[in-house]
């Protein structure tokens, strides 16, 4: 069935396979923080919390306190670590759900800080420090005034810290590995500053890409999310991908040789061809930089979106396929029959990662969840 002129479907079993996947490989290494920012990286996070919740993960990463909300709505009774510095408001609204925040730097302590004390509460906290060079927040701890930040950070009553983390810029061993070396040392130096309670503070900084590849980077807690739904840099060659966007073919025309296809007249018609319009486009999050540049499947062959595309409407040149039919299914990421659209395809097309593209997909296409293990046997 169709649903709507664009679809997502969520294979839970892909899901559950590289949870038990990742578990199986962290083992008792360190704890595991399921990462279900981005709505699950527009999976779902209704699709994808049950099966953490049943796999027991103590630790959920979110970055909005609708997340939060809807973890707890789900019966999530485990840690909710906000994974990125957050607003007032968003502190403000994350107490009522239990969200720990993380602290991207001094100032911004204050501001976690001065919501806990108006509430006459304490928050519990992640000092952020820049051990990796990621440079987007966190405390410069190696440079001279870093200390003394760390320590206005501490003095903050109203603040409980329960972890030192960071984040690593580079999918790169060699990257990783240096990284993890220098959030090693920095995170040794922010324990010892904690006068008490450090045996309940965490270490943090590993992704999946970390995780997976550099043992050492994992400390106490890891934070995986790219691994859970399939699409990570890591070698890791169990993991499944866990979501396809879908649509169907609309209309089918047969043009002559010569004729120009959609806005701008970029592409010309070389032969006499045989063109599908399909029903979603720009304003649908296939962007329009994917117009000339990218694939769809239509019964199981791969055939190329030719125009630059509208809002709402895009054309395949279909011609290859000899036939098409009003109707027929297209995959512009996931498989269909043995080939498959791949995030390496996307990123090939559009110049940057998949995740850029169906993490919005996935918030804009109704989603259906689907199980595939008994095909994939
Ligand atoms: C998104 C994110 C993660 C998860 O990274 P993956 O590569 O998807 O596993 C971990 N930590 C932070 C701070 C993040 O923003």
């Amino acid at each position: 069935m169709t649903p709507a002129p664009g679809w997502v479907e969520v294979d839970l079993d892909a899901i559950e396979h590289n949870l038990d996947t990742v578990l199986r490989r962290i083992d008792d290494t360190a704890d595991v923080c399921a990462v279900v920012k981005a709505d699950a990286y527009g999976h779902g996070i209704e699709h994808v919390l049950p099966l953490v919740i049943a796999r027991g993960i103590g630790t959920i990463g979110i970055t909005s306190t609708d997340e939060a909300v809807a973890a707890r709505f789900l019966g999530y009774t485990g840690r909710i670590l906000r994974i990125r510095p957050a607003l007032a408001e968003e502190v403000e609204e994350g107490i009522a759900h239990g969200v720990e925040e993380w602290i991207g730097g001094a100032d911004h302590a204050e501001v976690v800080a001065r919501v806990a004390a108006a509430r006459g509460i304490r928050i519990r906290a992640h000092v952020s420090i820049n051990a990796t060079g990621i440079t987007r927040d966190g405390i410069e701890l190696a440079a001279p005034g870093g200390p003394d930040e760390m320590g206005r950070v501490l003095a903050r009553r109203e603040l409980e810290i329960v972890g030192v983390c960071s984040h690593f810029p580079c999918e790169d061993r060699a990257d990783v590995a240096h990284g993890a070396a220098a959030f090693q040392v920095q995170a040794a130096a922010a324990l010892r500053a904690m006068p008490a309670g450090r045996d309940a503070v965490r270490r943090h900084c590993a992704t999946s890409f970390a995780a997976l590849t550099v043992p050492e980077s994992r400390f106490d807690l890891v934070r995986i999310g790219a691994a859970l739904y399939g699409d990570t840099a890591a070698p890791d060659p169990a993991l499944r991908p866990a979501f396809t966007l879908k649509s169907r073919v609309a209309a089918v025309n047969r043009y002559p040789a010569g004729r120009t296809v959609g806005y701008e007249r970029t592409h010309r018609l070389e032969r006499d061809a045989l063109l599908a319009s399909v029903p979603i486009g720009y304003a649908d999050g296939v962007q329009r930089s994917l117009g000339g540049r990218a694939s769809v499947l239509i019964r199981g062959r791969r055939v190329p979106i030719v125009d630059r595309h509208a809002m709402n409407t895009l054309t395949v040149d279909a011609t290859s396929l000899g036939h098409v039919e009003p109707g027929d299914e297209v995959v512009f990421y996931g498989s269909q029959g043995d080939e498959r659209i791949s995030s390496a395809d996307l990123e090939h097309a559009n110049g940057h990662i998949a995740a850029d593209l169906y993490s919005v997909w996935g918030r804009l296409h109704p989603r259906v969840p689907v199980r595939t293990a008994a095909r994939a046997l």
